[in-house]
Parts: C-alpha cells; structure tokens; sequence
C-alpha cells in the first residue's frame, strides 16, 4: 500500500527508551522491520509490549532514543505517523452502541479517509471481516471473531503503511483467530508491515521474525525457525509421569538435570544428554515411589525457546544486580 515501495525499513528502532518513573519500561531497544513484513512481540505479561507499541505508534514519547516509522521520526512529528499507520490497541476500541457501519464511518473520519474514497475502504472492510449485510448491526450484538475483524477493519480504512495490533487475538475462539491471521497475511503481501504483540506461543509460528521482549528489554530477535535453532543449552525430554507435582523436585536434583519445567501435563527436562538422563531420571523416580514413567528426547518448541531465554536473562539480571 505504500506506494514508495524502496527497500529502506518500515521501521527503524533504535536504542529506544522509556521511563516511568525510575522504572524502565523499554530499555535499549532495537530493531528494524521490513516493508510487508510480520514481526511477532512475544513476552510476559508486563513485559513492555504494549508500551513499545504505543511509542511507535506516537502516543507516548520515548524518553531517549529515536525510532522511524514509515519514514517519520516519531519524536518529531507524532502526528503525522498517527496518520500513517494503523493501530489496534489492546482492548479494540470499537463502539458497542454503534452500529458496524456508524463504527467504520466515525473511524473513517477520524484517519480522514477522503469522501471519494470512503464508500469503496468501507465495502472492503465490510468485506474482509464477513459483515456485508450487516452494517445496521449494533457492535454490542457481535461475536468476538467479527468485532475483531471489524476492529481490524476499522484500522486499515485509510490503507496504512505500518500497521500495530496489541495482542489483537485475546479472547477469541481458534477459528476466528485462524481466519483473523489469514487476514494478516494477505495485507502483508500487499506490502503492509505488520507488528503485532501475542502471549499465544502457536501464533509466534505464523510471524516472519519474533521479538522476544522481557522486562523492557529485547532478549532475542530472529525467524521462528532461527530461534528454535538457537542452542537452549542441551537437548530436551519430556517426561509423563504421575504426580508432576513430586516429580518436579525429584527430576531436579538428578545428576545432568539443567532445568525443568511444567508443559501442560508433563515435564520439559533440560540435560545434556538426553538418552542417559532420561533412564537416571526414570530410576530416580521410581526409587522415591513414582514407578511407571515415560522419557522420550524431543526438539524444543517455540515456548521452550522463551522460556529458557526469558530464564536466562533472568538470572543474568540477578547476576548483575549482585
Ligand atoms: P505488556 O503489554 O507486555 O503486558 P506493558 O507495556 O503494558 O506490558 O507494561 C510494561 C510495564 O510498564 C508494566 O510493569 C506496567 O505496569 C508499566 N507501565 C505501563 N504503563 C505505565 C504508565 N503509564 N505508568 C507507569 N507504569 C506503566
Ligand atoms: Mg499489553
């Protein structure tokens, strides 16, 4: 959709920082993002995702640093990237007393869609997000899947450049979110850059690059497949066994035990080799009266990845903080 369509970065981020108080939100942060590209933020709750978006979005300066965003340096001219992107804050910011069309028109209105061009923005909208025939629904009587759709709609009407969406999936069922990242990637072929915040592990797989963000800071930066190649440090068991509860301070005083952690039902055991240790800890278990466990090495998941780097910048903040 931008029409200067030259190599230069949609975005450039550069040692950007903020402060809330003493507190650092966003510490030294930096990264570019390409034209047409999905970068994923993925980190904890509070870990700064939806303040890093609002900065590039020009509604919070920075308090050091600089960033561009669609060839406009925020702290200069907020204004005018407010213009230029596309933002779904957190909570879609839809009016639920208003109807689809009355919602699409106001923020038509608002990104000052031009009169020539608001009837056509506002049938693709309707389109794309499955509410043709329905502009004279109240928002209040919609399913989740569809406000978001229309909220999505709502922020691309003046056909953006850049556009922002703060964990735009919450709450919503796995089909709708299914078809709402279909959505994402079409506006990405048409050469949309496209940042969005998720805590759901198995949507950083549909982003082009992920951030991972931890207590302000970038902690890894790279392909979903870059960062599941990265060293986690070993290889990887997961183990099924009853009373994950008792298994977990067992396993963690085996010999070759790195690290453990809780996967849904069963165990994800960092060691260093994981044919032996699997059998030591199996034997260790069934010693201290949990028999009948299960180890099977296997390769390390995207939410294996963060939480053995959110770890380990942890405990190298702590080591610092010594
Ligand atoms: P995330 O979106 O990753 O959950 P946020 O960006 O909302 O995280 O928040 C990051 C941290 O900054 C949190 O500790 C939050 O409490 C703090 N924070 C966010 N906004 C403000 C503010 N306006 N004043 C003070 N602290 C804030
Ligand atoms: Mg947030």
């Amino acid at each position: 959709m931008n029409s200067n369509s030259s190599s230069a970065p949609a975005i450039v981020v550069d040692n950007l920082c903020k402060r809330f108080g003493s507190f650092n939100a966003l510490d030294s942060v930096s990264f570019d993002v390409a034209r047409g590209e999905i970068m994923g933020f993925l980190g904890p709750n509070g870990a700064g995702k939806s303040t890093l978006i609002r900065v590039l979005c020009g509604l919070l300066r920075p308090t050091s640093g600089r960033a561009v965003v669609a060839g406009i340096d925020i702290a200069l001219d907020p204004e005018a990237v407010r213009r230029r992107i596309g933002y779904m804050s957190q909570k879609f910011s839809l009016y639920s007393d208003l109807s689809v069309l009355e919602n699409l028109q106001f923020f038509g209105g608002i990104y000052g869609v031009t009169p020539n061009l608001i009837a056509e923005r506002i049938h693709f909208a309707l389109d794309m997000a499955g509410l043709l025939g329905r502009e004279d629904a109240l928002v209040s009587t919609l399913a989740g899947g569809w406000k978001q759709r229309l909220a999505l709609g709502c922020a691309i009407l003046h056909q953006p450049a850049v556009l922002f969406l703060d964990e735009p999936t919450s709450g919503v069922d796995p089909s709708s979110r299914r078809r709402f990242w279909n959505l994402i990637h079409s506006l990405s072929a048409e050469g949309v850059s496209v940042l969005v915040s998720t805590h759901y592990m198995d949507e950083a797989e549909y982003c082009m690059r992920i951030a991972m963000i931890e207590r302000g800071r970038l902690i890894a930066l790279g392909t979903p497949s870059e960062l599941k190649q990265q060293s986690i440090g070993g290889e990887l068991i997961e183990l099924e066994c009853d009373n994950i509860g008792s298994a977990i301070e067992l396993v963690a005083q085996v010999a070759g035990v790195r690290d453990v952690a809780v996967f849904g039902n069963t165990l994800h055991i960092l060691v260093d080799d994981a044919q032996e240790t699997g059998v030591a800890v199996c034997h260790s278990l069934a010693e201290h009266g949990l028999p009948g466990a299960q180890a099977r090495p296997i390769l390390p998941t995207m939410e294996d990845m963060f939480v053995h780097l959110v770890r380990a910048a942890r405990s190298q903040q702590a080591q610092v903080l010594k």
